[in-house]
């Protein structure tokens, strides 16, 4: 089975009016059911919950902005499932409604039981449609966006892509209406430089923009999944890419080579660190060797928060550069008293290291 993985944003599925565009909804059904009679197996991230809410229900004055999101998506929640699977039902497709927060992939073990849902769902012919569980995920413990979510999702099913669908096209090199500007349609490796061209204009309904939806697409792509930005506005997108990605007019983030899962668990785990671990120059010399380096205690200056064995940290030098996530060997306490001794076990092992 070749499982991809597919994020609509809310300005895909809204109207102007700011209704839900049951048509939109439509043909992503009806594409879904196309690439799995191709032998594709699905899986769904939908926004729209807040922008369907929100149409439906016309808020008492008094409530404040985190009750009005809470309200909403609630509400909107349920209507959004409810066309998908009325949809989904004229094809003889079932659904299921996975809410999930960030606190579920803070824990291997909270990561782990949503893996083993979603994969049960897929064994059981069932199409997940995941969302924030927006109800309770509020302000710090958001994710940045629902393209965070997909890449964490993507990275968590082992999905051979991602497809991020917005109301644009894929990454430009400046404004979408100046003549002068062009499309990117591969971004190989650094992703540094697109900052030059990002703006930070986020649209109307989602909370995403497209910086984030860069960082995170190129990060993912760095961990073996290649990640396609396009057009969800356009009838079968995803059946054009997936039958002639070269030619369709998107985005792609090339996939570098495949990391191990535990790999591709880190490298969506910025953001889920317990601490930051500094380390010196040597030890980040030899992490980015190209030898299979660990890290080992010997090579760290210091520490900055709390940490058990087996929590996510985030691996920084003297300059306050993030150099990439690790998950520890053993707990703070135990670092602490090998802190720049040789001898020791690695802090954290090159099996379980994502370097940026
Ligand atoms: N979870 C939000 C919703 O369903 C959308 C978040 C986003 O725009 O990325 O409305």
């Amino acid at each position: 089975m070749k499982r991809i993985c597919i994020k609509i944003g809310s300005n895909v599925l809204t109207l102007n009016n700011g209704q839900i565009d049951k048509q939109r909804i439509k043909n992503i059904v009806f594409q879904i059911s196309k690439l799995q009679k191709l032998g594709y197996q699905c899986i769904l991230v939908s926004s729209g919950a807040i922008a369907a809410g929100r149409s439906k229900i016309k808020l008492d004055q008094k409530t404040d902005t985190i009750s009005a999101r809470q309200v909403w998506s609630s509400v909107g929640q349920v209507e959004l499932l409810n066309i998908y699977s009325k949809f989904l039902n004229e094809h003889n497709l079932k659904c299921a409604q996975v809410l999930v927060s960030k606190e579920d992939f803070r824990t291997r073990e909270h990561y782990l039981n949503m893996k083993n849902c979603i994969s049960s769902l897929l064994s059981n012919d069932v199409l997940p449609i995941i969302n924030e569980n927006d109800a309770v995920s509020v302000t710090a413990l958001m994710f940045t966006d629902n393209d965070e979510l997909s890449g964490l999702i993507a990275s968590m099913m082992d999905c051979k892509a991602l497809y991020l669908l917005s109301n644009i096209n894929g990454i430009y090199t400046g404004n979408p209406d100046d003549p002068e500007t062009k499309l990117l349609r591969t971004i190989n490796g650094d992703i540094n430089r697109l900052k030059q061209y990002i703006t930070t204009k986020k649209s109307n309904f989602g909370r995403g923009g497209m910086l984030t939806k860069c960082s995170i697409a190129g990060r993912i792509a760095k961990s073996g999944i290649p990640v396609h930005i396009a057009n969800g506005s356009k009838n079968n997108i995803v059946l054009d890419l997936i039958s002639d990605t070269v030619n369709v007019y998107h985005t792609e983030f090339v996939a570098s080579k495949k990391a191990s899962t535990v790999k591709q668990w880190l490298a969506g785990s910025d953001g889920f660190e317990k601490a930051m671990v500094i380390i010196n120059q040597g030890a980040e010399e030899a992490l980015n060797s190209n030898n299979a380096t660990s890290l080992l205690p010997i090579g760290v200056i210091d520490i900055k928060g709390n940490f058990e064995k087996g929590d996510i940290v985030k691996i920084i030098n003297t300059e306050g550069k993030v150099l990439g996530l690790g998950k520890t060997s053993y707990n703070k306490s135990k670092a602490e008293v090998h802190i720049g001794k040789s001898g020791a076990r690695p802090l954290v092992h090159y099996d379980y290291l994502f370097l940026y």
